[in-house]
């Protein structure tokens, strides 16, 4: 309801008032003393109802307001409703902030809201079970001092604002995984976010149990076939038709010899968290050796190598699963390149931390592939991919070994002119002996 104006009525008071204190001064002829003692009245009230007007405001929190006439009341009246409707909003603003965390408080997912250095500021009901959080208690704590896994410690060390995810045991049963979401939000805010994914990795470790078991089983029954096939080879070696077919089995058996050994060597990469065995590793030394076997496998296609670099930095990591995926990125350069093309490989450290990029100047990918290449068994061409015995496996291999060592791997390609892989690793797993220089050379 809009408040009248109560200037009108005011005025045709005062009016009146004037013309009643004039009518008074004339009749006694005391025209100064009338309206100085009206002056006086006019300030007293105003006072009485200004003192009025300030307990009100000062000590009491009822609504009503001090009772008065003329403008004063109709200032208590204004002032009444602007209350009325201040309360009303807060009212409102309450329930619906109740309503929300109500709302947080019943989510089966654990909600914590943390401040810009990671203490607690509020959790719901779901977070006291799966991160252990004890309300009172951890209010105001860091979170890493309760929740104190290495894996989620490193994982908040990182300083970025984009939103980041996490696998890890439960604090409270190491039987359970939740996976951790961590979202900025306002200016100096996070909101973590953790489920309980244990039916999922369950799922998945059946899965991989059951690849890795069955690659197991196959490999003696395909040794034997192989073992078998290349005795045979010499035996038929005069009997065109039973040579070819002998042939087409031992290559066959090859195929899948590879192909049990890739699934293994993924299967053993999926179980454990991080890269065991690790140490210092000379990677130019391992570049070499390996553009050697290149060139060994290009043979006649006559490929041309370069190999450029930096003498003595060193990587920290698992040197079978890094020259794993190092030959994976060189074989397929080798394969996916024309004969005759040109395919170099560069080691070195940047900004961004170490980088091993391996580029050709083959048949490319086109933009719409890029996305899924590290998928499991995902060709851009299957047909070509088989007639040279890929696996499908490479890059899935790839990008396990580099996710383990906390590396990244960047795919750059243009059909038709060449392709780049970078993996880029971070600079705490680098050493560089006192004299490193880039050293470039041509094989
Ligand atoms: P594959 O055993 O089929 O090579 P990978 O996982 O190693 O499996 O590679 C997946 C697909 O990515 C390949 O089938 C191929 O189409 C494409 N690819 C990989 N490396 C290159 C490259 N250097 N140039 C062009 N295409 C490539």
């Amino acid at each position: 309801m809009k408040p009248r104006n109560p200037w009108p009525a005011m005025q045709a008071r005062a009016i009146l008032s004037l013309v009643v204190l004039g009518l008074l001064a004339w009749l006694t002829g005391q025209w100064l003393l009338v309206f100085l003692l009206a002056a006086v009245a006019v300030v007293v009230w105003d006072l009485v109802n200004l003192r009025r007007l300030e307990r009100w405001l000062r000590l009491t929190r009822k609504l009503d307001p001090p009772r008065s006439t003329g403008l004063w009341g109709e200032i208590f009246d204004g002032l009444y409703l602007m209350r009325q409707r201040s309360r009303l909003r807060d009212k409102q603003r309450r329930s619906l902030v109740r309503n929300y965390r109500d709302s947080i408080k019943a989510m089966p997912d654990a909600t914590v809201v943390l401040t810009g250095d990671y203490r607690i500021d509020w959790f719901n009901e779901a977070a006291r079970n799966l991160l252990g959080l004890h309300w009172v208690r951890d209010e105001g704590q860091r979170i890493t001092n309760i929740v104190r896994h290495p894996d989620f410690v490193g994982f908040l060390s990182v300083t970025t604002r984009e939103s980041r995810t996490l696998s890890l045991p439960a604090p409270e049963d190491p039987q359970k995984w939740l996976e951790i979401r961590l979202i900025p939000y306002a200016k100096k805010r996070f909101l973590l976010l953790a489920r309980d994914t244990t039916a999922l990795k369950r799922l998945e470790t059946m899965r991989s149990d059951f690849v890795a078991n069955v690659s197991h089983e196959l490999r003696t029954p395909l040794t034997v076939i192989y073992g078998v096939s290349e005795s045979l080879s010499d035996e038929v070696a005069d009997d065109p038709d039973l040579a070819r077919s002998v042939h087409l089995l031992r290559e066959q058996a090859e195929r899948m010899k590879h192909l049990v050994d890739d699934l293994l060597l993924l299967a053993r990469l999926e179980s454990g968290t991080e890269a065991g065995n690790g140490h210092w590793l000379d990677v130019p030394a391992l570049l070499a050796t390996l553009i050697e076997e290149g060139r060994v496998l290009s043979g006649e296609r006559a490929h041309e190598f370069e190999l450029d670099a930096k003498q003595g930095l060193f990587l920290y990591g698992n040197e079978t699963e890094l020259r794993s995926a190092f030959a994976n990125l060189l074989f397929n350069a080798i394969h996916y390149t024309p004969d005759g093309g040109h395919i170099r490989v560069h080691w070195g450290s940047d900004m961004r931390g170490g980088v091993l990029e391996v580029e050709d100047t083959g048949i490319g990918i086109e933009p719409e592939h890029i996305e899924r290449l590290t998928e499991r068994f995902y060709r851009v061409d299957t047909g070509r991919s088989k007639s040279r015995g890929g696996t499908g496996l490479g890059l899935a291999i790839v990008k396990h070994v580099l996710m383990r060592h906390d590396a990244q791997l960047r795919i750059h390609s243009e059909p038709g002119k060449g392709s780049r892989f970078t993996c880029l690793f971070p600079a705490r797993i680098l050493r560089s002996s006192a004299n490193g220089h880039v050293e470039t050379s041509r094989i």
